[in-house]
């Protein structure tokens, strides 16, 4: 049997255990098997992969995606350029990594983007937040992080505070995007502080949690008229590229 799965903390909320079983199914792969594996501390990732010596590939989620870098041997162009991974395959014993996130945003967001979503303002500054403005650029979006420490930022452009954020201002961003965790389960009533009063009718809404379906962003969003969608599509895209990259090297 061989081992996959999903390395993180926490973990046990995802989706990514079925959408693989699903996959794992659908293509004959009685020799796979997906678990979640929760590491609070990357740190111990030398010996997690010690003691596991059957995993032979993983995706990486939260908090995990940035400061896993310095563990892995090689990391492919699009994960540089994003500076975080969310997906290893191991080869000759090293990890080599990829980015799908960025991948799975865009495709997941092309249908929704009308001419109107120029602006963007991309809440977070981790490892999504980077995939998520890496792909805006692409699909020639201008973009804000915002952040609720900006200072300690000096390393990335485009970074502002939260308390910078005016009605004016996001009623000239016509695209919002939550790349925090604000609102997953089981924390569901949590949600980036922002004035309200500046969303309407011609905005779009992403929330990249995906758990609960209807977060309380969504639901601040709705209440305003906004357009709405949750991370379902792009966890769900993303996970079909890391099932592509995997195959490609052999699994
Ligand atoms: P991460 O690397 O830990 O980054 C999260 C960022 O959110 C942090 O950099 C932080 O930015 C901000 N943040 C954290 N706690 C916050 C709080 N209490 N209030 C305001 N901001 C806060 O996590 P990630 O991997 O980017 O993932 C972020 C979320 O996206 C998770 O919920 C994850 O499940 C979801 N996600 C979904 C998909 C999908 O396919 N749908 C893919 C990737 C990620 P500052 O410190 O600068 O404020």
């Amino acid at each position: 049997m061989k081992k996959l799965g999903l390395l993180g903390h926490p973990v046990s909320h995802s989706m990514s255990p079925k959408i693989f079983a699903d996959q794992f199914s659908k293509a004959g792969r009685l020799d796979l098997e997906y678990l979640t594996y929760d590491l609070p501390q990357i740190s111990d990732f030398h010996t997690f992969t010690s003691n596991n010596p059957d995993i032979v590939a993983l995706n990486v989620t939260i908090p995990h995606k940035e400061s896993i870098l310095p563990f892995i041997s090689e990391i492919d162009e699009e994960a540089k350029a994003i500076g975080a991974v969310n997906t290893l395959f191991k080869t000759e014993g090293k990890w080599v990594g990829y980015n799908t996130d960025g991948w799975g945003f865009r495709r997941s967001m092309q249908p929704f983007l009308k001419g109107r979503h120029e602006r963007a303002l991309i809440f977070g500054t981790g490892g999504a937040a980077k995939a998520v403005a890496y792909s805006l650029k692409l699909l020639g979006v201008d973009y804000y992080m915002v952040s609720r420490s900006p200072n300690k930022h000096q390393d990335l452009s485009n970074v502002i505070g939260f308390n910078d954020l005016t009605p004016e201002a996001i009623k000239h961003h016509l695209l919002l995007i939550n790349c925090t965790p604000l609102g997953m389960h089981p924390d569901t009533e949590g949600c980036v502080e922002i004035p309200w009063e500046g969303v309407g009718k011609n905005h779009l809404i992403v929330d990249l949690v995906y758990n609960p379906d209807v977060t309380t962003f969504m639901f601040m969003a709705l209440d305003k008229g906004a357009e709405v969608m949750n991370g379902l599509d792009m966890l769900r895209l993303q996970a079909e590229r890391s099932w592509e990259i995997w195959l490609k090297n052999g699994l």
